[in-house]
């Protein structure tokens, strides 16, 4: 495979594969963009079939957090990596103090963070050799620590003017909310769902969580493989990315998707699939970006309150691209994209100038 005829590459600024023979370290670091900043992104742990599999997932997932932290209005570019391995067995210390080493070789180019297969004691074994990592332990009323529940809080907020803008409802109360994953985000985003009055359907490949989820929030459990055929008000996608096909788009019973996983759609014609059925999508990384704008208050030096007055930005932003959307007769997501490129050209033009 020419890495540059890769779909996703996409411009990307760089893309580097470290190894280390003592740690059994196998990972991939991308840079999409540092136009606005330095890149940042989490580092996800997961067993890929193939390095060509792993290549095409960090591409995609790093121009994602590009368009993701430009439209949260950070100062970070876009990046993220991999490391090949199942985090539920490769797990070290010595692992993760040889990816950190191959972070700190970037010297601040990209800044990691935990993501799908790590968790923030990972990124504390990162931080014994690097600073460039954030979503660490926190102190009280300071930011940081697990950005899970901040990304939660964001699909929440979003998930709610999501449901005002096409269902013309300001509350949640008895509305059917289906979440797919109750791992972080999902299980995060279900306490404050309930909370707010809305019935829970959940699914989960595992049981655990998905036991949890109905003993604390009185949710009803679906089988894995259903649940994209399930009635509900909302979907929330909170597993994998690429859901949304033109399969599933097909078999779908919802109004409204909002929800946390990344890259949701297969493919971005997919979001037309969408629209002309009638269902509006809350584009993943808008609606996501609690988690990144923690870290980056994190990694900044900033505060808790902060994290959450930043975070309450992201319904209106989501309202705006839902407006012009219809306004446009097109997808929520192209609206989004090209909110987003707009973003990232005129700030390289800014600085060019
Ligand atoms: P997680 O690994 O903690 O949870 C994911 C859950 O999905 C797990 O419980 C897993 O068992 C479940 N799952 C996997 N395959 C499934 C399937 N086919 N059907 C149902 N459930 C399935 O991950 P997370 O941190 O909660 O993140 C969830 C998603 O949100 C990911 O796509 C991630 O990239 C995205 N995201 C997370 C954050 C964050 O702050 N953690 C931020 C932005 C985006």
């Amino acid at each position: 495979m020419d890495i540059y005829d890769n779909r996703e590459f996409d411009g990307h600024e760089l893309l580097i594969f470290g190894q280390d023979g003592a740690s059994g370290l196998k990972a991939i670091i991308a840079i999409h963009s540092t136009a606005l900043g330095p890149a940042a992104g989490g580092c996800r742990m997961w067993p890929y079939a193939s390095t060509a599999d792993a290549v095409t997932d960090v591409l995609r997932l790093s121009r994602g957090m590009s368009y993701k932290n430009a439209m949260a209005g950070l100062p970070f570019g876009g990046g993220k990596a991999v490391i090949i391995g199942d985090a539920r067995t490769a797990k070290t210390p010595e692992l993760f103090a040889a990816f950190g080493r191959m972070v700190d070789s970037l010297r601040g180019r990209y800044i990691t963070a935990e993501d799908v297969g790590t968790t923030s004691a990972d990124m504390g074994q990162v931080a014994r050799v690097t600073r460039y990592v954030a979503g660490l332990g926190r102190q009280a009323g300071q930011a940081g620590g697990d950005p899970a529940p901040k990304t939660a809080l964001g699909v929440f907020l979003g998930l709610r003017a999501a449901v005002k803008f096409r269902l013309g409802r300001s509350d949640l109360s008895g509305l059917t909310v289906a979440v797919q994953g109750v791992g972080g985000v999902g299980y995060h985003l279900c306490g404050l769902l309930a909370t707010a009055g809305a019935r829970l359907k959940v699914a989960d490949v595992e049981a655990r969580a998905v036991e949890r989820a109905c003993d604390e929030f009185g949710a009803t459990p679906v089988a894995p493989v259903r649940m994209l055929e399930e009635e509900a008000d909302v979907l929330a996608p909170c597993a994998l990315g690429a859901v949304l096909n033109a399969r599933t788009i097909a078999k779908l019973r919802v109004p409204v998707i909002a929800g946390a996983a990344n890259n949701q759609l297969a493919r971005a014609q997919d979001g037309e699939g969408l629209r002309a059925a009638g269902i509006l999508y809350a584009p993943d990384y808008v609606i996501n970006a609690g988690g990144i704008i923690s870290v980056a208050r994190e990694y900044y030096g900033g505060t808790e309150a902060q994290v959450i007055e930043d975070i309450q930005a992201i319904p209106a932003r989501l309202t705006e691209i839902f407006e012009r959307a219809r306004r446009e007769s097109r997808p929520t997501n192209a609206v989004a994209d090209v909110l987003a490129r707009e973003r990232l050209r005129n700030e390289a033009e800014r600085l060019v100038a």
